[in-house]
């Protein structure tokens, strides 16, 4: 037995010690500081990769410095019904066909597109593309909104950011003032019926949702200004579609889709997600749809329409809410000219 312990003893002691050391070893490797350091520069890299791909992408006029606030939508189709018909036009439409939670860089994927509703803009002799931004501040200032869906959308529609409408995330319903372009434009006489088209329930369809009391005060006001919600984004094409067919359709029209949105919350906003791009191919063929139906009215060459295809954040992981470029860098894509912010100051 003496024996034996003088053998086991230091070859334990030599395990012991071996065990001690590979624990010291891999401590060092998975939870030193050294380690979150180096976590951290690859972070950055990931930031400095997010960065270059939008300085890639070759259809945007502006850089993403220059981005313009979400809240241009507002101005854009505020102008374009101000401004005096162009030659043998007689009458002004508008629609706003967003992509709920649509990636700038999804922009990647137009090149190998059958069916794009962005490109049919851009091919168009005044097609224009802009980088706008989310979150109330560009990147990298602090946000001063939260980049998620009822704050984007109401700062779109009424012009103005979260500290004037006060709707700082889903689920908080609007008081009437300051009111959307779907009341205004109807109220001060600019057009004769708008119309919003989406099928998330958080716009308008229970009491808690954004544009509950607006709906219904434009019901108890009489406005020309129907707000419908269709159970899936194809319902959504479909009502659009619809509206469309009639010969004295809405003259403004304002829609949103979730593909992009709910692959991006299910498996993640990212263009390695197939998902992601499937869902980002799925928006952006119906928009070709809306477009198409819009081109093959039989008054269209009399219309003098504004086309604007945007977006009300972009997501990070499964979400969204915060202050990553990949949240708050978002577009707009237009048939017309887009004053940048050069020219509107
Ligand atoms: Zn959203």
């Amino acid at each position: 037995m003496k024996k034996a312990a003088k053998i086991l003893i230091p070859v334990l002691c030599v395990l012991l010690i071996g065990a001690a050391f590979g624990g010291y070893v891999w401590y060092n490797k998975t939870y030193h500081p050294s380690k979150w350091l180096a976590e951290g520069d690859d972070a950055m890299q990931v930031v400095d990769a997010y960065q270059q791909s939008l300085e890639a992408l070759p259809d945007m006029e502006n850089t993403w410095q220059e981005a313009l606030p979400q809240t241009v939508i507002h101005d854009l189709v505020e102008a374009h019904f101000a401004a005096p018909l162009p030659e043998g036009k007689t009458e002004k439409k508008a629609i706003v066909i967003g992509y709920d939670g649509c990636l700038v860089d999804t922009f990647r994927l137009l090149g190998t597109a059958k069916k794009s509703a962005i490109n049919m803009l851009l091919k168009q002799q005044n097609g224009h593309a802009i980088f706008t931004y989310a979150g109330g501040v560009n990147y990298p200032g602090e946000n001063t909104q939260a980049t998620s869906t009822a704050p984007g959308w109401c700062s779109m529609l009424t012009g103005v950011l979260a500290d004037v409408h006060h709707i700082t995330n889903n689920g908080q319903p609007k008081e009437v003032e300051p009111k959307t372009l779907l009341l205004s434009l109807v109220e001060d006489g600019t057009v004769d019926k708008s119309a919003f088209y989406v099928s998330w329930d958080g716009h308008f369809s229970k009491k808690s949702a954004t544009y509950y009391p607006e709906k219904v005060y434009a019901r108890q006001e009489g406005v020309n200004a129907p707000y419908r919600r269709a159970l899936f984004d194809p319902g959504t094409k479909l009502n659009i579609l619809h509206d469309l067919k009639k010969k004295d359709c809405s003259d403004f029209i304002f829609s949103t889709l979730e593909y992009t949105d709910h692959a991006g919350h299910s498996s993640g906003f990212s263009l390695g997600n197939v998902k992601y791009v499937s869902a980002f191919r799925d928006a952006d063929a119906t928009g070709a749809d809306i477009i198409a139906a819009i081109e093959n009215r039989p008054s269209y060459d009399s219309e003098d329409w504004l086309i604007l295809i945007t977006t009300d954040h972009g997501g990070i992981g499964v979400s969204h809410g915060g202050s990553s470029m990949e949240e708050r860098i978002t577009f707009i894509v237009s048939n017309k000219e887009i004053p940048t912010a050069a020219e509107t100051e």
